[in-house]
């Protein structure tokens, strides 16, 4: 286990997810608008709105002072502001024509780089808009005190305006690869490989084509020939906060003409299984319930597995079709299975089976450098593709 860096970067995506235990959420009474939070400092601030539906947000004016924008479909029942937080001076939400209104005072010369809408996901049942908004370029952007009422702030607010140590924010994806089996554990035997050779070797190049890119941060779950108890390879992934947790293996069986590649994602029937990989009370604490009840984080769970499952099974469906381009498949490739491995309640996960070791052409083609290179990079491909489909959902 190489030093994955559990940095601040990982923090401020469990921000996003609501979980980090960082400013105090700005509380909003009406519907619509569920609370309203920030991070970040005053060179990037992060604004999370958490709503009880999806919008679309549409820029409507950008002055030098005010940006306002527009929440179609959102319904507030009253207006609702606040004092903001880094580069945020203030923020409204009030109604408007076919939605509701967004008007932010910015530090000046502040922009907004980014805003998307996240789904549900990870824990959180609910959607958020969210807006990264960035200093005006080489100059530090005033203190925030000063807010446009001139009035002496409220003491809670005074604490939260000195400068939080800002944690970057993460752009790239988490994939953790985990190659299957390891040390006194071989898994399958083939003729002249074991499969722990086969699955290691596999996600190294996995790893490296990944990273390649420069959108991708790995962590492996083992990166030499040494054994890793499963729950352990499922604690590494949620430790990492993983945006996708992928288990390679070699299949294995009596009849050596059977081969193919398949695909498992993790079955209704096997869920109910995940407390033996999640402590409840370390799951309440990341799921932010309120009061840490136990019925609570049951349906928190419940709701976050769903969403997973559903991801999961977009991802086997991408993967099994690019590796599919490069390596025959089982008849049923995509299957459901009740996998210790894939239990992460929060990180959709897929096992996949390259091949199997026990049939001849299988075999030679997992273990040549040439031929494995084309997996990988059908498994490579198939992330990106599974990313950018995730992208396009989350934007605007
Ligand atoms: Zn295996």
């Amino acid at each position: 286990m190489n030093g994955w860096v559990r940095s601040c970067a990982v923090v401020f995506a469990g921000f996003i997810a609501g979980s980090m235990a960082g400013p105090l959420p700005v509380t909003a009474a009406g519907q619509g608008v569920l609370r309203v939070r920030f991070g970040g400092d005053r060179v990037e601030t992060r604004m999370v709105l958490d709503l009880d539906k999806a919008v679309s947000g549409k820029l409507i004016s950008d002055s030098a002072s005010e940006l306002v924008i527009g929440l179609s479909d959102l319904s507030v029942q009253s207006a609702q502001a606040g004092d903001g937080e880094g580069l945020v001076k203030s923020w409204t939400v009030d109604r408007a024509a076919g939605g509701a209104r967004l008007a932010l005072n910015l530090a000046p010369g502040a922009k907004v780089s980014r805003r998307f809408l996240l789904p549900p996901a990870d824990g959180v049942a609910h959607y958020r808009y969210v807006l990264d908004i960035k200093a005006a370029d080489g100059s530090e952007a005033p203190p925030v005190v000063s807010l446009t009422s001139g009035k002496p702030l409220p003491k809670a607010i005074a604490v939260s305006t000195a400068p939080i140590k800002a944690p970057p924010i993460r752009f790239k994806k988490v994939i953790v690869v985990d190659a299957g089996h390891g040390g006194r554990d071989p898994g399958a035997l083939g003729a002249s490989v074991q499969e722990k050779e086969v699955t290691l070797a596999a996600a190294k190049a996995l790893k490296a084509r990944l990273e390649k890119t420069g959108r991708f941060e790995v962590v492996l779950t083992r990166n030499s020939d040494v054994y890793v108890p499963l729950d352990q390879r499922v604690q590494i992934a949620r430790r990492a906060d993983a945006d996708l947790f992928i288990s390679l293996h070699a299949d294995s069986g009596p009849d050596s003409t059977t081969r193919g590649a398949s695909v498992y994602t993790l079955a209704d029937r096997a869920a109910g299984r995940v407390n033996e990989v999640v402590d409840p009370d370390d799951w309440l604490m990341k799921a932010n319930a309120p009061g840490r009840d136990r019925a609570i984080g049951q349906i928190l769970l419940d709701l976050s597995q769903r969403a997973t499952k559903n991801r999961s099974a977009t991802f086997a469906e991408m993967l099994i079709e690019k590796v599919g381009e490069e390596r025959p498949l089982l008849r049923r490739s995509h299957r459901e299975a009740g996998l210790m491995v894939l239990l992460a309640p929060d990180v959709p996960a897929v096992l996949l089976e390259m091949g199997f070791i026990t049939n001849s052409a299988d075999e030679k083609a997992l273990t040549h450098d040439a031929t494995r290179k084309r997996v990988v990079d059908a498994v490579g491909r198939s992330i990106e593709a599974y990313f950018a489909r995730e992208t396009r959902i989350a934007s605007r």
